[in-house]
């Protein structure tokens, strides 16, 4: 069976893309990166998915950004996280170079592994701020990777694929539901605590999501 890597953070995006890479025939490596961010929810909840998809491999891969690198309020524990909604500016919550260095990791271990895809559930509809979520980044990274892997260069081209990356938080969501992505064990909140706090961006941008799909968000939230 084909094999693809999906690049999982525990978060809707991202769990989006193991139902599609599901949905397209692909057998599932997801890999998660503990890159320091301020808790570690997102690496738990990461495991219950890869559990609920069954998966036969899921790698879990350390880098330490906090407060070494820092640079974003995901990763400096001086930087507020920003409950204001959603502005023009790069939000402060921008991890520098985060998807480049995980498309990295992730195509040495889909080079090992001899997948041919990997998955990252970015979208430059309504995370537009971050320069790393544009398709001009994607096809660039994709260009780099076949250029440094030995299976690029061999004519096993790995292909980086980022279905959700046109569209809305709406569509991403309708595109999850029909495929029983299970929402309920996604975390969205850049605070990470048990009930999510229903104020900032990331919570915002969900919960106008699910609201614009018609559906309920199955997590809970703080009164
Ligand atoms: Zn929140």
């Amino acid at each position: 069976m084909k094999k693809a890597v999906i690049v999982l953070s525990g978060g809707l995006d991202s769990t989006t893309c193991m139902g599609i890479a599901q949905e397209e025939g692909y057998d599932l490596y997801p890999i998660t990166f503990h890159y320091g961010q301020r808790h570690n929810r997102e690496v738990i909840q990461a495991q219950k998915i890869a559990q609920y998809y069954n998966v036969k491999d899921h790698i879990i891969v350390n880098i330490n950004f906090l407060n070494q690198i820092g640079g974003s309020a995901l990763t400096d524990e001086t930087l507020e996280v920003p409950t204001e909604g959603v502005s023009d500016e790069i939000p402060v919550t921008y991890v520098p170079a985060r998807n480049m260095i995980f498309l990295a990791l992730a195509s040495a271990y889909a080079e090992v592994i001899g997948a041919e895809a990997i998955y990252i559930g970015v979208s430059a509809v309504d995370y537009s701020g971050y320069p790393d979520c544009r398709p001009e980044f994607i096809q660039s990274m994709n260009e780099t990777i076949n250029l440094a892997t030995k299976a690029g260069t061999t004519g096993e081209k790995i292909a980086i694929k980022a279905p959700l990356i046109s569209m809305t938080k709406k569509e991403t969501i309708e595109t999850g539901l029909r495929l029983n992505v299970p929402y309920e064990l996604t975390t969205s909140c850049y605070n990470g605590e048990e009930e999510a706090c229903g104020k900032c961006d990331s919570c915002l941008l969900r919960l106008k999501g699910f609201q614009e799909a018609g559906a309920k968000d199955p997590i809970a939230y703080k009164k």
